[in-house]
Protein backbone atom coordinates (compact mmCIF):
# COMPACT_ATOMS: atom_id res chain seq x y z
CA UNK A 1 0.00 0.00 0.00
CA UNK A 2 1.25 3.30 -1.58
CA UNK A 3 0.16 6.83 -0.57
CA UNK A 4 0.50 8.44 -4.73
CA UNK A 5 -0.81 11.99 -3.31
CA UNK A 6 -3.36 13.91 -0.43
CA UNK A 7 -4.55 16.88 0.27
CA UNK A 8 -6.38 18.15 3.28
CA UNK A 9 -9.03 16.40 2.36
CA UNK A 10 -8.27 13.51 0.26
CA UNK A 11 -5.69 11.03 0.37
CA UNK A 12 -5.05 8.79 -2.52
CA UNK A 13 -3.94 5.07 -2.09
CA UNK A 14 -2.46 2.64 -4.54
CA UNK A 15 -2.69 -0.97 -3.37
CA UNK A 16 -2.29 -4.47 -5.83
CA UNK A 17 -2.01 -2.86 -9.22
CA UNK A 18 -5.39 -0.54 -8.54
CA UNK A 19 -5.29 3.04 -7.16
CA UNK A 20 -8.37 4.75 -5.20
CA UNK A 21 -9.10 7.91 -3.03
CA UNK A 22 -10.38 7.95 0.30
CA UNK A 23 -11.75 11.20 2.39
CA UNK A 24 -9.88 11.97 5.66
CA UNK A 25 -13.25 12.94 7.01
CA UNK A 26 -14.96 9.18 6.69
CA UNK A 27 -11.02 7.74 7.98
CA UNK A 28 -11.86 9.20 11.27
CA UNK A 29 -14.91 6.39 11.77
CA UNK A 30 -12.51 3.21 11.77
CA UNK A 31 -16.45 1.11 11.87
CA UNK A 32 -16.71 2.34 8.42
CA UNK A 33 -14.80 1.31 5.02
CA UNK A 34 -14.94 3.64 1.28
CA UNK A 35 -13.29 4.17 -1.38
CA UNK A 36 -14.14 5.92 -4.56
CA UNK A 37 -11.68 4.30 -7.45
CA UNK A 38 -9.89 5.76 -10.28
CA UNK A 39 -9.25 4.21 -13.72
CA UNK A 40 -6.09 2.18 -13.28
CA UNK A 41 -7.21 -1.76 -13.55
CA UNK A 42 -10.51 -0.94 -12.27
CA UNK A 43 -14.01 -0.78 -14.58
CA UNK A 44 -17.33 -1.40 -12.87
CA UNK A 45 -19.20 -1.69 -15.86
CA UNK A 46 -23.35 -2.49 -16.33
CA UNK A 47 -23.62 -5.56 -14.98
CA UNK A 48 -25.32 -6.54 -18.77
CA UNK A 49 -22.25 -5.07 -20.57
CA UNK A 50 -19.23 -7.28 -18.46
CA UNK A 51 -20.59 -9.08 -15.89
CA UNK A 52 -17.14 -10.51 -15.94
CA UNK A 53 -14.78 -7.65 -15.56
CA UNK A 54 -17.16 -6.05 -13.15
CA UNK A 55 -17.06 -9.18 -11.28
CA UNK A 56 -13.52 -9.03 -11.77
CA UNK A 57 -13.48 -5.31 -10.30
CA UNK A 58 -15.51 -6.37 -7.33
CA UNK A 59 -12.27 -8.34 -6.17
CA UNK A 60 -9.51 -6.37 -6.30
CA UNK A 61 -11.02 -3.51 -4.33
CA UNK A 62 -12.71 -5.66 -2.24
CA UNK A 63 -9.33 -7.23 -1.54
CA UNK A 64 -8.03 -3.82 -1.18
CA UNK A 65 -10.09 -2.49 1.46
CA UNK A 66 -11.03 -5.98 3.01
CA UNK A 67 -14.47 -6.76 2.33
CA UNK A 68 -16.64 -9.79 1.01
CA UNK A 69 -16.63 -9.22 -2.43
CA UNK A 70 -20.05 -11.60 -2.47
CA UNK A 71 -21.82 -8.94 -0.11
CA UNK A 72 -21.26 -5.96 -2.48
CA UNK A 73 -24.73 -4.58 -3.50
CA UNK A 74 -24.75 -2.58 -7.06
CA UNK A 75 -28.03 -1.27 -8.31
CA UNK A 76 -28.88 -0.98 -12.03
CA UNK A 77 -28.83 2.84 -12.11
CA UNK A 78 -31.34 4.71 -14.44
CA UNK A 79 -31.21 8.30 -13.18
CA UNK A 80 -33.51 7.46 -10.98
CA UNK A 81 -34.39 9.60 -7.59
CA UNK A 82 -35.16 6.16 -6.03
CA UNK A 83 -33.21 5.31 -2.99
CA UNK A 84 -33.74 1.91 -1.53
CA UNK A 85 -32.95 0.68 2.02
CA UNK A 86 -31.07 -2.49 1.23
CA UNK A 87 -30.72 -5.20 3.92
CA UNK A 88 -29.27 -8.12 1.97
CA UNK A 89 -27.35 -8.97 -1.78
CA UNK A 90 -30.51 -8.86 -3.94
CA UNK A 91 -30.63 -7.16 -7.89
CA UNK A 92 -32.08 -3.98 -7.73
CA UNK A 93 -33.95 -2.00 -11.36
CA UNK A 94 -34.01 1.78 -11.64
CA UNK A 95 -32.96 2.39 -8.15
CA UNK A 96 -29.78 4.87 -8.51
CA UNK A 97 -29.47 5.06 -4.48
CA UNK A 98 -28.25 2.68 -1.37
CA UNK A 99 -28.75 3.17 2.08
CA UNK A 100 -28.03 0.64 4.93
CA UNK A 101 -27.51 -0.10 8.79
CA UNK A 102 -26.66 -3.47 8.51
CA UNK A 103 -22.54 -4.40 9.18
CA UNK A 104 -21.36 -6.25 6.49
CA UNK A 105 -22.83 -5.15 3.32
CA UNK A 106 -21.21 -3.61 0.65
CA UNK A 107 -22.54 -0.54 -1.05
CA UNK A 108 -21.67 0.17 -4.56
CA UNK A 109 -23.07 3.23 -7.35
CA UNK A 110 -21.25 3.38 -10.13
CA UNK A 111 -20.14 6.81 -12.73
CA UNK A 112 -18.43 8.34 -15.39
CA UNK A 113 -18.73 11.90 -14.97
CA UNK A 114 -22.14 11.81 -12.73
CA UNK A 115 -22.14 12.69 -9.33
CA UNK A 116 -21.59 10.29 -6.83
CA UNK A 117 -21.74 10.96 -3.13
CA UNK A 118 -20.69 9.03 -0.35
CA UNK A 119 -23.13 9.22 2.69
CA UNK A 120 -22.79 8.55 6.69
CA UNK A 121 -24.31 9.44 9.56
CA UNK A 122 -21.81 7.97 12.64
CA UNK A 123 -24.76 8.68 15.09
CA UNK A 124 -27.64 6.09 13.67
CA UNK A 125 -24.61 3.96 11.83
CA UNK A 126 -25.94 4.33 8.67
CA UNK A 127 -24.14 4.56 5.36
CA UNK A 128 -25.30 5.34 1.81
CA UNK A 129 -23.81 5.47 -2.01
CA UNK A 130 -25.77 7.33 -4.24
CA UNK A 131 -25.50 8.36 -8.26
CA UNK A 132 -26.48 11.86 -8.96
CA UNK A 133 -26.06 12.52 -12.66
CA UNK A 134 -27.31 15.68 -14.28
CA UNK A 135 -30.59 14.58 -14.26
CA UNK A 136 -30.92 13.18 -10.90
CA UNK A 137 -29.28 16.75 -9.54
CA UNK A 138 -32.40 17.97 -11.44
CA UNK A 139 -34.71 15.94 -10.07
CA UNK A 140 -33.66 16.58 -6.79
CA UNK A 141 -32.09 13.28 -5.98
CA UNK A 142 -29.84 14.05 -2.55
CA UNK A 143 -33.20 15.66 -1.43
CA UNK A 144 -34.40 11.98 -1.43
CA UNK A 145 -31.70 10.43 0.05
CA UNK A 146 -31.51 12.62 2.97
CA UNK A 147 -35.27 12.19 3.13
CA UNK A 148 -34.96 8.27 3.16
CA UNK A 149 -32.74 8.42 6.06
CA UNK A 150 -34.85 10.92 7.69
CA UNK A 151 -37.58 8.25 7.60
CA UNK A 152 -36.19 5.36 7.71
CA UNK A 153 -33.56 5.57 10.46
CA UNK A 154 -34.59 8.66 11.92
CA UNK A 155 -31.55 10.50 10.81
CA UNK A 156 -31.12 14.04 12.15
CA UNK A 157 -29.57 16.28 9.45
CA UNK A 158 -26.75 17.70 11.35
CA UNK A 159 -24.97 14.80 11.81
CA UNK A 160 -25.30 13.38 8.41
CA UNK A 161 -21.65 13.52 6.44
CA UNK A 162 -21.97 13.81 2.59
CA UNK A 163 -18.35 13.52 0.67
CA UNK A 164 -18.77 14.47 -3.34
CA UNK A 165 -16.62 12.16 -5.29
CA UNK A 166 -14.83 13.52 -8.60
CA UNK A 167 -17.55 14.25 -11.39
CA UNK A 168 -17.27 16.51 -14.45
CA UNK A 169 -17.66 20.38 -12.85
CA UNK A 170 -18.72 23.49 -13.69
CA UNK A 171 -15.39 23.90 -15.94
CA UNK A 172 -16.53 20.87 -18.59
CA UNK A 173 -20.29 20.72 -17.97
CA UNK A 174 -21.15 22.52 -21.10
CA UNK A 175 -25.06 22.37 -22.07
CA UNK A 176 -27.25 24.04 -24.72
CA UNK A 177 -30.13 26.45 -24.14
CA UNK A 178 -32.76 23.41 -23.35
CA UNK A 179 -30.59 21.53 -20.68
CA UNK A 180 -29.79 25.36 -19.14
CA UNK A 181 -33.52 26.66 -19.33
CA UNK A 182 -34.67 23.57 -17.10
CA UNK A 183 -32.08 23.79 -14.51
CA UNK A 184 -32.91 28.06 -14.38
CA UNK A 185 -36.69 26.64 -13.81
CA UNK A 186 -35.82 24.45 -11.13
CA UNK A 187 -33.64 26.24 -9.14
CA UNK A 188 -33.82 29.92 -9.79
CA UNK A 189 -35.08 30.70 -6.23
CA UNK A 190 -31.55 29.21 -5.01
CA UNK A 191 -29.07 32.96 -4.06
CA UNK A 192 -26.40 31.25 -5.66
CA UNK A 193 -27.77 30.65 -8.94
CA UNK A 194 -25.52 33.22 -10.61
CA UNK A 195 -22.94 31.63 -9.54
CA UNK A 196 -24.43 28.25 -10.52
CA UNK A 197 -25.30 28.77 -13.98
CA UNK A 198 -23.07 30.77 -16.13
CA UNK A 199 -23.12 32.27 -20.15
CA UNK A 200 -20.40 30.63 -21.78
CA UNK A 201 -18.99 31.21 -25.70
CA UNK A 202 -21.53 30.83 -28.58
CA UNK A 203 -19.90 28.13 -30.66
CA UNK A 204 -21.81 27.22 -34.37
CA UNK A 205 -23.87 30.19 -33.88
CA UNK A 206 -25.48 28.33 -30.75
CA UNK A 207 -24.81 29.96 -27.29
CA UNK A 208 -23.45 27.41 -24.63
CA UNK A 209 -23.91 27.45 -21.14
CA UNK A 210 -21.94 25.91 -17.60
CA UNK A 211 -23.80 24.39 -15.31
CA UNK A 212 -22.10 24.00 -11.46
CA UNK A 213 -24.19 20.56 -10.68
CA UNK A 214 -21.82 19.99 -7.24
CA UNK A 215 -22.92 23.75 -6.09
CA UNK A 216 -26.38 23.02 -7.11
CA UNK A 217 -26.09 19.87 -4.53
CA UNK A 218 -24.14 21.38 -1.51
CA UNK A 219 -26.70 24.32 -1.45
CA UNK A 220 -29.68 21.23 -1.64
CA UNK A 221 -27.72 19.51 1.46
CA UNK A 222 -27.57 22.76 2.92
CA UNK A 223 -30.90 23.66 2.79
CA UNK A 224 -31.76 20.33 4.14
CA UNK A 225 -29.76 20.91 7.06
CA UNK A 226 -26.33 19.68 6.69
CA UNK A 227 -23.32 21.45 8.48
CA UNK A 228 -20.95 23.22 5.80
CA UNK A 229 -18.32 21.15 7.63
CA UNK A 230 -19.78 18.37 6.83
CA UNK A 231 -20.23 18.78 3.27
CA UNK A 232 -16.78 17.53 2.06
CA UNK A 233 -16.25 18.17 -2.03
CA UNK A 234 -13.35 16.24 -3.46
CA UNK A 235 -12.90 19.53 -5.71
CA UNK A 236 -11.79 16.93 -8.97
CA UNK A 237 -13.10 16.88 -12.39
CA UNK A 238 -13.53 13.89 -14.15
CA UNK A 239 -13.03 15.52 -17.55
CA UNK A 240 -9.84 17.43 -16.74
CA UNK A 241 -8.62 14.15 -15.49
CA UNK A 242 -9.91 11.36 -17.98
CA UNK A 243 -6.56 10.02 -17.34
CA UNK A 244 -7.24 9.14 -14.21
CA UNK A 245 -10.51 8.44 -13.84
CA UNK A 246 -13.39 7.42 -16.58
CA UNK A 247 -15.12 9.86 -17.97
CA UNK A 248 -18.01 9.48 -20.24
CA UNK A 249 -17.47 12.54 -21.95
CA UNK A 250 -14.20 12.08 -22.86
CA UNK A 251 -14.80 8.23 -23.35
CA UNK A 252 -18.13 8.16 -25.00
CA UNK A 253 -20.03 5.03 -25.30
CA UNK A 254 -16.72 3.07 -24.74
CA UNK A 255 -16.00 4.75 -21.49
CA UNK A 256 -15.93 2.37 -18.05
CA UNK A 257 -16.85 3.26 -14.80
CA UNK A 258 -15.84 4.38 -11.23
CA UNK A 259 -17.37 2.79 -8.39
CA UNK A 260 -18.39 4.70 -4.65
CA UNK A 261 -17.97 2.27 -2.19
CA UNK A 262 -19.31 2.19 1.67
CA UNK A 263 -19.35 -0.63 4.25
CA UNK A 264 -19.83 -0.62 7.57
CA UNK A 265 -17.89 -3.30 9.37
ZN1 LIG B 1 -13.19 20.04 -15.93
Amino acid sequence: MTKVWENEKLICIEEKDVQYIQFKKLLEYPEIKHCYTLRKNLNFPPIYKNEQLLKQSYRKICDCLNLDYTKVIKPHQTHTTNVEIVNEVKSLENVDGLLTNKAGLTLLTTSADCISLLLYDPIKKVIGSIHSGWRGTLAGMCKSTINKMIEGFNSNTEDIICCICPSIRKCCFEVDEDVKNVFYEKYKNLPEIKDIIIKDEIKEGKQKYKIDTVKINICLLKDLGLKEENIIDSNICTVCHSDKFHSYRVGKEASGRNAAIVSLN
